[in-house]
């Protein structure tokens, strides 16, 4: 028999499992060795070996090999072993550098791994869903994504959304009763859930039935690898300036070799000139670099617990110049306390913090039993029905397993006295319309001992009040008139003005046999009982997080679905909302078109009473100002504008599946001041990149310039291609590494974000790397000639020179790439890395100096110390000039 025409005692018993206390652990590790983990299996993987070989791919590097085998058919074996041990060096490195980018990026991808909820031992817990096995009880609720396939056991309004694998987006309903015929179409299978597919609506809960490649989507697997662009728009901009670099190296070097071969210079001579000049342009380093310094920075960031899921949000949460954020959980504790009961005219207060089940009632300034007053009884009652919150004794107090809002009513319930044991016993649960927060309300049917049947109903205190034609008044139901409407709007305004979060219950008799089919007609013609309003206290960092973010040209925007006066209240206190700044609400934002409010958006900083469809229209209107737009959320409906967002930020904790799968940005603690950490951190690698895009670049500049007025000047080669080779690929590499982990300058969240469409040379970067690279080519020229004429004959000794004067001259430069102002700004120990990786490759620069078996390959001699003079004197002009200039264009 299949396992959808079992019922639900064969199913259990087929399985070996029961749907109370789940499997043991001791059963699950024997059924883990037998049937192994719940994966997929993946696509291959690059090898080690191919990897390494994919770093001889570049089109330089090609050319490289071809001119050492050129010169290794002319007979010159020691520069062909030079150039070849070189590239392979180079080949190392950058292996080495990929692999540990893509290491880090697997770790993230694991980081960022789905979890589902099990029943072990009888506890329902969280594990990775590749630790499930057969047979496990699992429990799953709109947004979820199913962990494995399984046979729904227990529904409440449940849907699923089948597209991963059906194509249909359409929400398929679910159930839990045996089928009379299963067939084999996905879409007939009734009673279900499906591995990678996703809960829409309601929950359920069920036994799994096959795992990993067992699984219908296991079958289907080899379709599903699909690849997600992990390029940055910077990386693709590099390439494409790679590419311009080339073609501009090809001219320069046809052109030198023209002039050459004009002025007499022998064809081979003209040859590898032109091969070194190639060499010289281009920064065979820099994507490598580039990546590497990326998952460093997004390794930082998970230091910082957010989890970046999309590699180009990093350089993108650096643009960021509007962050929109959820209220509850994100600015807040979400940490709610029921602090005020409101019924019949009266307001209750109670005492006690945080989840601690203990505190008095307080009435007129006294303290009362609640059970005093019945209706006060029955506010407490009904709130603690139509809940699904557990409170547990943890070692360090007590944790909430659930919704902090019901958490919170049930708290309250209990320190009146009501246990969850006595009331279940007086009450049984009949159906459910669950929490919904375009609804902003739920509801139950129960029926109680005597049978009598009931719908009890929570919600949004206004949205329940538009629901009620009645209210329990001084223990008696009375008609809603004006006049009570009123006295219940001023209770719930009088909450909300203390910032409180405030929940209305109502409830309805109806007849035990009626049969209610939607929420629209379990949630009409209620009876108002009271409100209960909670505090939900600010997180204490958030405030000088949004002021770091004015700071840094960074607005901050509420959103929520709170009351517009708690959210106005609490928006205050954060420094959210401040004089001049505009308050919408849904109500209006739904009757305003995405034209009328890009007219209004610049001004307002809270949203409230909004539902997850209104965010959308929101980042739209903010993108048409041509804001950079970072907007959180948490539920499936959020889902739409997270992927909209120029930065999609969901929560790890209190976020479904698939908001984490549409986001680019997870934050692991749910909180605002991690955002501001990650743009900082986002601004900190985008500076760095550009430090060591200046660097590099400037030194390439360098040394096609010393090649190129040598040729004009019909001068020998001041560099040999081996030379240059050695100190674009082996000497520039670690400083260039150590630029790229440097620590922001104090400035960077006091500037403006930075334009989204900025160039790769924008705000003077072009300038600074030609007129540097000028003044790197110029000195050591100047040192070369210098010594040439000194030496006449002497060519080997002045290109030791010139080579010792480039490599010195650019070891000082990196110190000036740190800070955008001047070489002075900073403290040169301040990054010890950058001190080490310049003093590595001093010492590689002195080892192929005098070390006597390196000399015949490098072409090198040693440098006596009058040089040695010279050789400092000129490498340290290009700071100085620049620093002096500084100097003087900041006393004018
Ligand atoms: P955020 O600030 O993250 O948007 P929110 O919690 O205010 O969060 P929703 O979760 O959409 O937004 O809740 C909207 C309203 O619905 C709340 O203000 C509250 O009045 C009501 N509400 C919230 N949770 C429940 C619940 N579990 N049952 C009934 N009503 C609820």
């Amino acid at each position: 028999m299949k396992f959808q025409e079992m019922d639900k005692e064969e199913v259990e018993a087929a399985l070996q499992t029961s749907i109370e206390r789940g499997l043991s652990e001791e059963e699950v590790l024997v059924r883990q060795k037998k049937s192994g983990y719940n994966e997929l299996q993946e696509g291959e993987k690059q090898s080690a070996i191919l990897l390494f070989f994919a770093q001889f791919k570049d089109f330089m590097v090609l050319v490289l090999l071809a001119a050492t085998l050129i010169s290794g058919l002319l007979g010159e074996y020691i520069d062909a072993i030079a150039i070849i041990a070189i590239v392979i060096v180079n080949g190392i490195l950058g292996f080495y550098q990929e692999r540990r980018a893509e290491r880090s990026l697997q770790a993230l991808k694991s980081l960022s791994a789905p979890q589902v909820h099990v029943k072990r031992d009888g506890e329902w817990i969280k594990i990775p869903s590749r630790e499930v096995v057969v047979g496990d009880i699992m429990k799953f609720s709109s947004g979820d994504r199913i962990g494995a396939d399984v046979r729904i056991l227990q529904t409440t309004s449940l849907e699923i959304e089948e597209s991963a694998l059906t194509g249909e987006s359409v929400p398929v309903a679910k159930k839990s009763e045996a089928l009379k015929q299963a067939s084999d179409q996905i879409g007939d299978q009734e009673n279900l859930a499906f591995m990678g597919t996703m809960v829409s609506r309601g929950s359920g809960v069920g036994s799994v039935i096959s795992i990993g490649m067992d699984t219908a989507m296991g079958k289907i697997a080899d379709l599903l690898q699909s690849a997600e662009t992990m390029e940055t728009p910077l990386q693709r901009r590099l390439e494409q300036l790679g590419k311009i670099l080339i073609t501009t190296a090809l001219l320069l070097t046809l052109l030198v070799v023209v002039i050459g071969v004009i002025q007499g210079h022998d064809i081979y001579t003209m040859f590898l000139a032109g091969v070194s000049l190639a060499v010289a342009a281009i920064p065979e380093g820099l994507p490598a670099i580039v990546t590497v310094a990326l998952s460093l920075g997004v390794q930082r960031m998970i230091k910082q617990k957010a989890i970046v899921r999309k590699l180009p949000a990093v350089e993108t949460l650096g643009c960021a110049s509007v962050i929109c954020s959820d209220k509850t959980g994100t600015l807040t504790q979400n940490k709610m306390t029921v602090t005020h009961l409101w019924s019949g005219g009266k307001t209750w207060t109670v005492t006690g913090t945080g989840y601690e089940p203990s505190g008095e009632f307080h009435y007129e300034g006294k303290p009362r039993q609640a059970l005093e007053d019945k209706t006060i009884q029955q506010l407490l009652t009904f709130g603690m029905i139509c809940n699904h919150a557990e409170l547990k004794q943890g070692e360090n107090g007590y944790i909430m397993d659930g919704d902090p809002t019901e958490g919170a009513l049930l708290v309250a319930a209990m320190k009146a006295g009501f246990t969850r044991e006595n009331l279940a016993s007086q009450f049984t649960i009949v159906k459910e319309f669950p929490f919904d927060s375009a609804r902003k309300m739920m509801s139950m049917i129960v029926k109680d001992e005597r049978g009598r049947s009931f719908v009890v109903a929570k919600g949004a205190p206004d949205v329940l009040l538009g629901r009620c034609d009645s209210i329990l008044w001084g223990e008696k139901r009375q008609f809603m008139t004006d006049n009570l409407q009123k006295q219940v709007q001023d209770a719930i305004d009088g909450l909300a003005a203390q910032a409180l979060r405030t929940i209305a219950i109502g409830f309805k008799a109806v007849s035990p046999n009626s049969v209610i089919l939607d929420d629209s007609e379990a949630e009409k013609e209620l009876t108002i009982i009271g409100l209960q309003g909670m505090i939900d206290p600010p997180r204490p960092e958030v405030k000088d997080a949004v002021k770091e973010c004015r700071d840094a040209g960074i607005k901050t925007v509420m959103i929520t679905g709170d009351h517009v006066t708690t959210a106005k209240a609490i928006a205050s206190q954060l420094g959210i909302l401040r004089k001049g700044d505009l308050v919408l609400d849904g109500a209006a934002l739904s009757a305003m078109e995405v034209e009328e409010l890009e007219n209004v958006v610049d001004k307002v900083s809270v949203y409230a009473r909004v539902s997850p469809e209104h965010k959308l229209k929101i980042v739209k209107a903010l993108q048409k100002k041509g804001h950079v737009v970072a907007m959180t959320g948490d539920g499936v409906n959020d889902a739409p504008a997270i992927k909209s967002a120029d930065i999609g930020i969901a929560m790890g904790i209190t976020g479904t599946d698939v908001a984490k799968e549409a986001s680019a940005l997870v934050l692991l603690d749910d909180n605002f001041a991690t955002i501001k950490a990650a743009i900082k951190e986002g601004r900190n690698i985008y500076e760095n990149i550009r430090k060591f895009i200046r660097y590099l670049l400037a030194s390439n500049v360098g040394e096609i310039l010393v090649m190129f007025f040598a040729m004009l000047l019909g001068l020998p080669l001041p560099l040999i291609p081996v030379q240059i080779l050695w100190v674009n690929l082996v000497t520039d590499g670690l400083p260039a590494m150590a630029l790229g982990l440097d620590q922001p300058e104090e400035n960077v969240m006091q500037r403006k974000p930075r334009l989204p469409n900025e160039g790769v040379f924008a705000r003077g970067l072009g300038w600074k790397i030609i007129s540097r690279g000028f003044l790197i080519g110029s000195v050591t020229l100047a040192a070369f000639m210098i010594v040439y004429k000194s030496n006449p004959g002497n060519l080997v000794y002045a290109q030791t020179v010139a080579f010792a004067t480039l490599v010195l001259a650019q070891l000082i430069h990196v110190f000036d790439c740190r800070s955008e102002k001047s070489i002075f700004a900073r403290n040169p120990f301040g990054n010890l890395y950058l001190v080490g990786s310049v003093i590595s490759s001093l010492l590689l620069m002195l080892v192929v100096i005098y070390y006597k078996p390196l000399q015949p390959i490098f072409h090198t001699v040693p440098i006596r110390l009058n040089e040695w003079l010279l050789i400092i004197g000129m490498a340290s002009i290009p700071t100085f000039l620049l620093a002096g200039s500084f100097l003087a264009r900041k006393s004018k």
